[in-house]
């Protein structure tokens, strides 16, 4: 359902909601919101709301730090564990300048210039997202331990899976708020939980996946469970991935449909787009240094290759008929922001097609048993967040697709993070105080 204006009123006044939540994400995809009464909603869809844009990371200077959020109508939805009388909505807004020139570092606007463009080429671009989480139990004050809630592996059922009663709970707060969560399960790890919810068009694809992990994060609390993005949270147990699925409309037919008998070129075309351009963006696929310590092991890829249902691979095509065609990335994690990385991947993907970019063959190997003069022949993602970082300053197509401030900011707020865990000495528990909460 998405609601327009008057519609938007009419629901506030007829659900006795007395609290509007205005939320956007700073540059790195994490949350941020104010509150204000429901009176003062007509006020924020004319004028907007203004806030304090140099006191959020790698937005404004302090010299000239007003910006405004226009909440965007479509987005209404009530928070379900806030009290049911004098209830609370939220809306994700779109920032603008005071002369209401949207704000180039809002990434709802950089992701709406990736879906223009490929409007424009005629496809509309669908995304679903499968992200994997840990739970770590609480302590009696409610702060977090390094303890995982179980420790039941991939599928377990209960007793083993302590998870079951905080995935229903988390799956039927999401649907009370618009996202069909499709299946949930124990993952691989101790305290490993994966719910997936359906695809959409890629805007809200990324505005879900925000919704998602803040869902998961307040039902946990309440379980007296902490929840964890982090990419890699215990050492040798399996990372938490973001896998993204696309898939691309065209004419209404999914051109995926056809992949398998090797009759879509333009599919083809747009997975190579994005293995071409994969070490450019690795910085926003996987943003912390954390990151790269999931690669290569337990599902999580290493190589710049692709495949049919095989796990090793960075891109797989999963074994899924008409509508549900896709390509899957599997190399992306839970802490990129996912308006950022949709819409580099949707820019790499056209340029795929525009350029007639030919998808190699498929490497139909397992990469983890594969020997070392196979795997010679394969290019890697990057493997540290230093030299993501660095192949990310000299891309030309990554400066073509973000605002220059805005990119500068990104890479320096990075390579500060870089010689903050360097300088640290202990990598293990900067990664722990830096990335777990
Ligand atoms: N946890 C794995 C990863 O780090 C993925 C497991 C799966 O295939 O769902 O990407
Ligand atoms: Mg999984
Ligand atoms: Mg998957």
């Amino acid at each position: 359902m998405k609601y327009t204006i008057d519609e938007v009123l009419q629901f506030i006044s007829d659900n006795d909601v007395k609290f509007v939540r205005l939320s956007f994400c700073d540059i790195f995809g994490t949350i941020k919101n104010i509150s204000i009464l429901s009176e003062e909603l007509p006020r924020a869809f004319k004028n907007g709301i203004s806030f304090d844009a140099s006191s959020i990371r790698g937005f404004l200077n302090i010299e000239e730090s007003d910006l405004f959020l226009y909440p965007d109508p479509s987005t209404l939805a009530i928070l379900p564990w806030r009290p049911q009388q004098g209830r609370v909505v939220r809306f994700y807004c779109d920032i603008k300048y005071p002369d209401k020139t949207p704000f180039e570092g809002d990434g709802r606007a950089i992701l709406l210039k990736a879906v223009n463009k490929a409007q424009e080429m005629g496809y509309k671009i669908e995304i679903g997202s499968e992200c994997e989480f840990y739970l770590f139990e609480e302590d009696e004050k409610g702060n977090p331990t390094k303890i995982p809630q179980d420790n039941a592996g991939y599928f377990d059922i209960a007793p083993l899976d302590k998870g079951e009663n905080v995935r229903r709970d988390i799956s039927l707060t999401l649907e009370q708020m618009g996202i069909l969560p499709e299946c949930s399960h124990h993952e691989q790890g101790p305290g490993q939980n994966e719910i997936d919810f359906k695809y959409s068009d890629a805007m809200s694809a990324a505005d879900n996946l925000v919704t998602f992990k803040s869902v998961v994060k307040t039902i946990a609390h309440l379980n007296g469970l902490y929840a964890s993005f982090m990419p890699k949270p215990l050492k040798d147990c399996s990372g938490s991935g973001l896998h993204i699925n696309i898939s691309i409309l065209k004419n209404n037919e999914n051109i995926f449909d056809n992949i398998k008998n090797s009759s879509s070129k333009e599919a083809e075309n747009f997975i190579a787009g994005i293995l071409n351009r994969i070490k450019e963006i690795t910085v926003f696929l996987n943003p912390l240094t954390n990151s790269y310590n999931r690669f290569g092991s337990h599902s999580a890829p290493k190589y710049v290759t692709w495949s049919y249902q095989n796990r090793s691979q960075l891109v797989r095509i999963p074994a899924a008929e008409g509508i549900y065609s896709r390509m899957e990335l599997r190399s992306s994690d839970p802490s990129c922001n996912p308006y950022y990385a949709f819409a580099l991947l949707i820019y790499a993907g056209l340029e795929g097609i525009e350029n007639n970019i030919e998808l190699k063959k498929p490497s139909n190997l397992n990469l983890y048993q594969a020997s070392e003069d196979v795997l010679k022949n394969y290019d890697t993602i990057p493997d540290t967040l230093e030299e993501a970082v660095r192949i990310a300053e000299k891309s030309e197509f990554v400066a073509n697709c973000l605002p220059s401030n805005t990119l500068k900011k990104y890479l320096s707020f990075k390579t500060d993070e870089c010689i903050l865990c360097e300088k640290s000495g202990n990598k293990e528990e900067f990664e722990h105080n830096t990335y777990f909460y």
